[in-house]
């Protein structure tokens, strides 16, 4: 089969598009013909050699797929030849006390597809049956590859551990990513008043379209002292902050008494100094996440079917053309996913 790959750490220009052997199916797994994939962020992170991370090179990314079942071995159950599928990137092992107990999120042995395993980005994939998402008839395979990872993100983060309400005013750091539009419109289909940050016009104008309703343009205002300002020195109650070491200190000054501030994520670098006084002070809950459970990954996919979540795609390339994608993935100006097609 063809795939892409890289065989060294390194920019876009490790990229590879090639041979590859096809994937051997065990029992309980499916064999997919990928239809569309789509890049994130953990793409760029594993391509440049991310630390503590040993792979057997080389190696294939891709965490987000969709496409047609070709196989199902034995113990497959519920997916037959021809069936289209999403799949779930939130690998857990299955028999673990966390899997077990249905938040395969934390699982004991966690991976994720493309990251620490080989990847979607292939023109087959082999995953376990429990990974799949049949996809209604007339929904895009780029569409579901391009929602699959973020949506469950954002779900997981703003609704099940931020516990988001009707009413409440959620702060969003950031327009353009594909999680970030995914939680502008997570956050207004739960009631709440949604404020995006911004780096321009553009973005802040795809935000407007998700659904936000107060935009703050950070390359004209300091975002900080206006939110301030519009909630009458009061805070929002949730902050979103996905960038991480730039922005996590003004994001602590953003919430009220009693906000709490959710993370899945750090654009702008890991590390970030943090004066304890804020959080004890403005009894502040700090909590981080990482995907989803997979209840949760058939539910928020569940909206997106009924196009009450809608993937955004910034741009589409076919799988031989890697490369430039990945060129692409690069730029800042990209607002939403990069989806390859195959
Ligand atoms: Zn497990």
């Amino acid at each position: 089969m063809k795939a892409a790959f890289f065989s060294k750490y390194g920019g876009p220009e490790v990229m590879e598009y090639g041979d590859w052997p096809e994937p051997e199916l065990k029992p309980g797994e499916v064999l997919v013909q990928i239809k569309a994939a789509a890049l994130n962020r953990v793409d760029r992170w594993v391509r440049d050699g991310w630390p503590g991370l040993k792979l057997a090179l080389p190696h294939i990314l891709g965490s987000d797929g969709a496409g047609v079942v070709i196989e199902a071995a034995s113990g497959a159950v519920g997916f037959q030849p021809g069936d289209r599928v999403v799949i779930n990137t939130n690998l857990g092992c299955g028999v673990c006390e966390f899997c077990v107990a249905g938040q395969d999120n934390l699982c004991r042995d966690w991976h994720l597809i493309g990251e620490t395993i080989d990847g979607t980005n292939a023109e087959l994939f082999a995953a376990p049956a429990r990974q799949l998402v049949r996809l209604p008839a007339d929904f895009s395979f780029e569409n579901a590859a391009a929602a699959a990872l973020v949506f469950q993100t954002a779900w997981h983060s703003l609704v099940t551990r931020g516990q988001i309400r009707v009413g409440e005013t959620v702060l969003i750091i950031g327009a353009g990513g594909g999680v970030n539009t995914a939680a502008v419109q997570i956050a207004k289909l739960a009631g709440c008043t949604v404020y995006v940050v911004g780096s321009d016009e553009k973005k802040l104008a795809l935000a407007q379209a998700l659904g936000a309703d107060v935009l703050i343009d950070r390359s004209k205002e300091d975002w900080g002292k206006k939110v301030y300002q519009l909630t009458n020195k009061r805070g929002v109650d949730v902050v979103v902050d996905n960038v991480g070491a730039a922005t996590m200190l003004t994001s602590l000054r953003c919430a009220r008494k009693g906000g709490r501030l959710l993370t899945v994520g750090n654009t702008s670098g890991p590390k970030f100094e943090l004066d304890n006084r804020y959080l004890f002070g403005k009894h502040l809950s700090l909590i981080g996440s990482t995907m989803s459970t997979r209840a949760e990954f058939a539910a928020v996919m569940g909206l997106v079917f009924a196009g009450k979540l809608r993937p955004v795609v910034d741009s589409t390339f076919p799988l031989s053309d890697i490369r430039a994608a990945h060129e692409k993935l690069e730029r800042s100006e990209v607002m939403g996913k990069i989806v390859l097609s195959l």
